[in-house]
């Protein structure tokens, strides 16, 4: 048997062009790898319809733009280019013709190019969303291979990450427009604000990723930063940028929280983990705000202490640690850091003791970090019992952790993968969008046209 697809382009005035051949089928005996269409076949019929479909429009579009838009008499052709276009089904290379200006009117250019300064982006937006989609999802080598098994394009890793570090300008543009953050308004004018929605939950976390440079290509690690906010009711959003390279954060978190709908007297409560580079972001961003450490990562350390204490040789003072240990978690899971400290001093005491030994030495020395970074975070540590049967937020944990989710299966858990701070940061403005499911959003406000994309009508 024989398939035959035929296009017959029906003009604005009714009239239809002769049909045009596209593709023609063959098919012998039915077997189950022969039932319809292949994905060989389905590639075939996307690109031939599309280089049909597009040259049509090109002509049409092409030869009302000879004519003057203001005298309507023909323009003189001045020359004639190849444009190459890229779009999911296939490159496409399209006559572009350049026009003199007409004498009429003074032109501040002598001549025009209308199909080149239409498509100027040489992609089409539908493949751009595609390309970018994916390679924020998975590496740019992988969405090359995903996107030319299932449609008829052959593209290249280094185009990927073109497009991926273009679009995501874009998305930098608004907030470089944007502009620093200043909260609006005054406590009077607070107060007349509609009954806020629900506390919203912010979680603020840092990550490590392996660098390059353009010169080195072993170039040690840098900070990325990323916050996650959870409403009380509805779907979470999240945020992230290289720490050191990124000049907006505060107007980036800001951003988040006003996507969440955040008003200035609704109560916010920001967990970090503590370190000096997300501490001080969240400050000054509401009124409302009240600043934590989360319990998460205080419990995490002690546990790394109870760890340690468990690898010390002598019987009584592991015993007597491990006891110390129990109480100082019990004080600051009370908030109680007067006790706290004395417990820490009793701590330091008994392993200084140890020191001649490795273990001892190890835990030495994580006892005095674990003082210092209570010392530091102080002011952020609440009665976290009393918050806990309050029903109130003490920790982003056990959702899976934002730096994990944002930026360690992307980034980090391919050890080969390096990444230039200016290559990372662009990816992460893309994969934070696709992960909240924002992508298309964005990609609708740019062009419209993708809401309707089509006006196709569906054969009777
Ligand atoms: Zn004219």
């Amino acid at each position: 048997m024989q398939f035959q697809i035929q296009v017959i382009v029906t003009q604005d005035d009714g009239t239809d062009l002769p049909p045009i051949e596209v593709v023609t089928l063959q098919r012998t005996a039915l077997t189950p790898e022969t039932v319809g269409l292949t994905l060989a076949d389905g590639k075939l019929i996307l690109s031939s319809i599309q280089a049909t479909m597009t040259q049509a429009q090109v002509v049409v579009y092409t030869d009302a733009q000879q004519a003057c838009s203001i005298c309507h008499h023909a323009r003189t052709r001045k020359g004639l280019h190849h444009l190459v276009y890229r779009t999911a089904f296939g490159t496409l290379s399209f006559p572009s013709p350049r026009f003199y200006s007409c004498p009429c009117t003074p032109q501040t250019s002598r001549s025009t190019s209308p199909l080149a300064t239409l498509l100027g982006e040489r992609t089409a937006p539908e493949l751009s969303y595609l390309e970018t989609k994916w390679a924020s999802l998975v590496s740019y080598g992988v969405t090359v291979d995903l996107l030319a098994e299932v449609l008829p394009i052959h593209t290249h890793p280094a185009t990927i990450q073109r497009q991926v570090h273009h679009v995501a300008e874009r998305v930098e543009q608004a907030i470089a427009a944007a502009g620093p953050v200043s909260i609006e308004g005054c406590p009077a004018q607070w107060g007349r604000l509609p009954q806020p929605d629900e506390p919203l939950t912010v979680s603020i976390d840092g990550g490590y990723v392996h660098a390059r440079t353009d010169t080195q290509r072993k170039a040690g690690c840098f900070e990325v930063i990323v916050a996650k906010s959870i409403p009380t009711d509805g779907p979470s959003r999240c945020m992230g940028f290289v720490h050191g390279y990124d000049q907006q954060p505060k107007r980036r978190l800001f951003e988040l929280l006003t996507a969440q709908g955040l008003q200035m007297n609704q109560a916010i409560t920001f967990l970090s983990d503590g370190g000096d580079t997300v501490r001080d972001l969240p400050l000054y961003l509401s009124p409302e705000a009240n600043h934590l450490l989360d319990w998460f990562h205080v419990s995490m350390r002690l546990t790394v202490l109870v760890q340690g204490a468990k690898g010390l040789k002598r019987e009584e003072t592991r015993t007597s640690v491990l006891a110390d240990l129990d109480r100082l978690k019990w004080f600051l899971w009370h908030g109680n850091l007067f006790r706290a400290f004395q417990v820490l001093e009793d701590l330091e005491a008994a392993v200084d003791e140890e020191q001649p030994t490795t273990e001892g030495k190890k835990i030495t020395k994580w006892v005095h970090d674990f003082r210092r970074y209570i010392e530091i975070n102080q002011p952020f540590i609440p009665n976290y019992g009393v918050r806990y049967h309050a029903g109130e937020p003490i920790t982003s944990a056990p959702a899976e952790s934002t730096v994990n989710q944002v930026v360690s299966k992307r980034m980090v858990k391919q050890q080969q993968m390096r990444w230039t701070m200016r290559g990372a940061h662009l990816l992460l403005q893309v994969r934070t969008q696709v992960l909240d499911d924002q992508w298309r959003r964005t990609f609708t406000q740019w062009y419209p046209g993708l809401q309707t994309a089509g006006g196709s009508v569906a054969a009777a």
